[in-house]
């Protein structure tokens, strides 16, 4: 079985000062693919080094909701910066966010807004459109991050044309009621270990009503750490404090199949066709077995598998 992880953050310091490690880390485990994950123009560099030197690593450049009030006059500039050398990147994680408008500026100093705290939901929607739009532009896939916001991001994507390539709503926090729309939307869903607390029991049903073909799993690394049963690599940060690892994914995907009712080795089949087929133009191209994706799907009509995904970084840093 190969494993595909559709969501983390590799470039965190939290994660120490050699990401390259975690993913050599991965790949022995059978972690044959990751999507990291920019917030910031602080750490877009970092996201196209680690992209350059491993080819198991897509890079996603995007503004998080979290990040907006810190940001640059020319932000949208270094964006299209990073975008333009990188034509199969995706673009995220991008999104809105009205949990964080309810936290203390201390709490959100913390979680990296800057010092004068989390924007406005109006200027988040402001950023987020900005964003789609370059992705519609670029025929991106992009990755979606939606805290207590359902409301204005369902009327955000009512209100606008179909992305060309579809949207991930990376670990899925919301109700069954809103997935048939989210479908015809366009969007993929993305399920990580943080859903495997007794607490989130109720996601159960929530998950078992997306389509297998719409599917994916992520660790969304340093954040959403599983229960400890599901942590197969404890890592700690440079405070001690645990941290979610990006190896922890085939160990997520064990407790995700009992939640679905799924066997391990189709959930692996699913989640890489998927991974593939959403992500897919880099490996557009290489030699391997083909991938049909599903009728009605939201992503290119067919990637080509490559024989060997993963291998080696080719530096260190
Ligand atoms: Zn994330």
């Amino acid at each position: 079985m190969r494993w595909f992880d559709a969501h983390n953050h590799l470039q965190d310091p939290r994660l120490g000062n050699d990401p390259l490690e975690w993913v050599s880390a991965a790949a022995a485990v059978g972690i044959a693919g990751m999507v990291v994950h920019g917030t910031c123009e602080g750490d877009w560099p970092e996201v196209r080094r680690l992209a350059d030197l491993c080819p198991s690593v897509i890079p996603a450049f995007g503004l998080h909701p979290w990040r907006v009030s810190a940001r640059s006059p020319r932000w949208r500039d270094a964006l299209i910066e990073c975008l333009d050398p990188a034509p199969h990147a995706v673009l995220g994680e991008v999104g809105l966010d009205r949990w964080i408008l309810d936290q203390s500026l201390e709490r959100c100093v913390e979680l990296g807004t800057g010092p004068r705290g989390p924007a406005s939901l109006e200027f988040q929607l402001e950023v987020l459109d900005q964003q789609l739009v370059l992705a519609s532009e670029r025929g991106l896939p992009v990755t979606v991050h939606c805290l207590k916001a359902w409301g204005p991001l369902m009327e955000c994507f009512r209100g606008r044309p179909r992305l060309p390539r579809g949207f991930l709503l990376h670990s899925y926090g919301g109700s069954v009621e809103l997935v048939p729309e989210l479908v015809r939307l366009g969007a993929h869903f993305s399920i990580s270990g943080h859903s495997l607390h007794p607490r989130k029991a109720w996601q159960a049903e929530v998950f078992r009503a997306i389509p297998s073909d719409r599917l994916l799993i992520e660790t969304d690394a340093p954040d959403q750490l599983p229960p400890d049963d599901w942590v197969s690599h404890p890592a700690t940060d440079t405070r001690g404090r645990p941290v979610n690892s990006p190896v922890n994914l085939v160990r997520i995907a064990e407790g995700v199949s009992g939640l679905l009712g799924v066997p391990i080795e189709e959930l692996a089949a699913q989640c890489e066709a998927n991974w593939m087929r959403f992500f897919g133009p880099p490996f557009l191209g290489e030699t391997g077995s083909r991938v049909t994706a599903p009728a009605g799907s939201a992503g290119v009509a067919e990637a080509v598998l490559p024989s060997d995904l993963g291998g080696s970084c080719s530096g260190r840093r």
